[in-house]
């Protein structure tokens, strides 16, 4: 089983860098960001932590495991970090074809 993480300030695993910013995954049904900073996301993630801890009950095996591929048609979390990163390489191509 994994430790809680709310003693360690910073959740490197969880942050995500796109053209438009940083983002915090959280296992929430949305993500938080985009933020100026890595440090601001963290910061945000970590009140986020703080705000949820207890209260979310799903199986471990739920949780945020890596790399893996991301539906974004399917997708259902609102504010989307995985989303918002496919959706800037996607315009990105576009305009670069
Ligand atoms: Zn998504």
């Amino acid at each position: 089983m994994r430790t809680d993480t709310i003693t360690q300030t910073f959740h490197a695993d969880r942050l995500v860098h796109t053209a438009i910013g940083w983002y915090a995954m959280t296992r929430e049904a949305y993500d938080l960001g985009p933020f100026q900073s890595r440090q601001e996301a963290n910061d945000a993630l970590v009140r986020h932590i703080r705000m949820h801890k207890g209260l979310n009950t799903r199986a471990a095996s739920d949780e945020f495991c890596g790399i893996g591929l991301h539906d974004t048609d399917f997708c259902a979390k609102s504010n989307c970090a995985r989303c918002a990163e496919a959706n800037i390489l996607r315009s990105s191509t576009l305009r670069a074809s």
